[in-house]
């Protein structure tokens, strides 16, 4: 899968609950998931392949049956009997009838537990999946973006598109709801709370003498003088403005404007709001402070320039997972927003850095169910 993202995990069930005037369905808890199963297909503490919603299943019949359709199958969030359903879960055994691969359980699979054994037919090789193992592209799923923006680069598209550099992370966001324990580990933590922005995420870097802008996945580089990203970037100069610095850094951004993802906020202008600093040389963002100094280094209010700011010393401890998904119901607060627009989420990364070695600000989003529920 090109993201990187990890859509799909060994994982266990952790509860099991019914849902009022349902016989043949009920609600499982993987990790802070909950997923509507088939009534009496599995137990707590069975093991499970996760997947999250925005995977698209490749189309395994035997598992999807009559939601299969020849393009795989999306996984989405859907209100059943009041009840909101996240991912997809697949019983060990259908794994082990995959169909691309020739494998066999090596153990009996009552003892299925903290590793499942499996033997390639064809190489002879056993495999190991312990828990938490991202299954991913061993199930062969895609995220539901890709899907729709492959074949890219055909005739008619304005731009060239070359690997993103590999000094800079990719933009991405786990969900709250597969880090669960962050609760509990990282009650000490204070946490910066942005709002996450609908729109699309744009890289602007410096390293040396060497400047790009980068999509989501790929560098990219305009050869009509139309793409709306390349013209936002050139209107604030922001490369002109990394070049008058030493920093090697790369500004992390959403593009939002009229002809992007739906306008959802009903701009009339394009703008570019700045939601993370990658330090190049040290491998790592940068936290609130360090990112506003930046801005300032560079000339750009933080005020204008910067994803909306919910809170700055947020704290997990005494919060739930139901507090959080609450929190980031509610309305956007982008200045140039339409007023009363429902936000997407919010995304919360911590103040301080962990980690002794390797130093790291780390992060995660909180998705609107109520934003979820009303896109279609
Ligand atoms: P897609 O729009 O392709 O489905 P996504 O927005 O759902 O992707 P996620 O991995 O879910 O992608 O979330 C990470 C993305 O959120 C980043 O790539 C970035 O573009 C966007 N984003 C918007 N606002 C923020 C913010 N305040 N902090 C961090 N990321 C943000
Ligand atoms: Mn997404
Ligand atoms: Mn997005």
């Amino acid at each position: 899968n090109e993201s990187g993202r990890s859509l799909a995990y060994f994982e266990k069930i952790l509860k099991l609950e019914p849902i009022v005037g349902a016989d043949v369905i009920e609600i499982a808890t993987v990790l802070g998931w909950r997923v509507i199963v088939k009534k009496g297909l599995y137990k707590v503490g069975d093991p499970v392949v996760y997947c999250e919603i925005d995977s698209i299943l490749p189309p395994w019949q035997y598992f999807i049956d009559d939601k299969m359709d020849s393009r795989g199958f999306k996984i989405k969030t859907i209100k059943l009997r009041g009840e909101i359903s996240q991912g997809y879960c697949i019983p060990i055994k259908e794994l082990i009838n995959h169909p691309h691969k020739k494998i066999k359980p090596i153990y009996n699979q009552e003892k299925l537990d903290e590793i499942i054994h499996l033997l390639d037919e064809e190489s002879n090789e056993k495999i190991s999946i312990e828990m938490g193992r991202n299954l991913t592209d061993f199930i062969g799923i895609k995220k539901i973006t890709e899907y729709i923006q492959i074949p890219r680069n055909v005739n008619g598209s304005n731009r060239k598109a070359y690997t993103f550099p590999s000094f800079i992370k990719k933009t991405d966001q786990t969900r709250i709801q597969s880090v669960p324990h962050y609760f509990n580990v990282h009650e000490e933590l204070e946490w910066e709370v942005t709002e996450k922005l609908e729109g699309s995420s744009i890289t602007v870097f410096k390293k040396g003498d060497k400047t790009g802008i980068c999509s989501r996945n790929f560098q990219i580089e305009d050869i009509e003088g139309s793409d709306i990203s390349q013209a936002v970037i050139e209107d604030l100069d922001l490369i002109n403005r990394l070049l008058t610095t030493d920093l090697n850094i790369a500004l992390q951004g959403e593009i939002l404007g009229p002809k992007i993802q739906g306008n959802i906020y009903q701009l009339r202008k394009n703008y570019y709001k700045i939601f993370d600093i990658f330090l190049i040389d040290s491998q790592r963002y940068a936290t609130h402070d360090e990112r506003v100094e930046i801005l300032n280094t560079l000339k750009l209010k933080p005020s204008d320039h910067m994803a909306p700011i919910i809170s700055k010393n947020f704290s997990l401890k005494g919060k739930t997972l139901s507090d959080i998904l609450e929190m980031a119901n509610g309305f956007s607060m982008l200045k140039e927003s339409k007023p009363k627009v429902q936000r997407e989420g919010l995304v919360f990364k911590s103040t301080s850095t962990i980690g002794s070695a390797n130093q790291s600000v780390i992060s995660f989003k909180a998705i609107s169910n109520q934003y979820l529920l009303k896109k279609k």
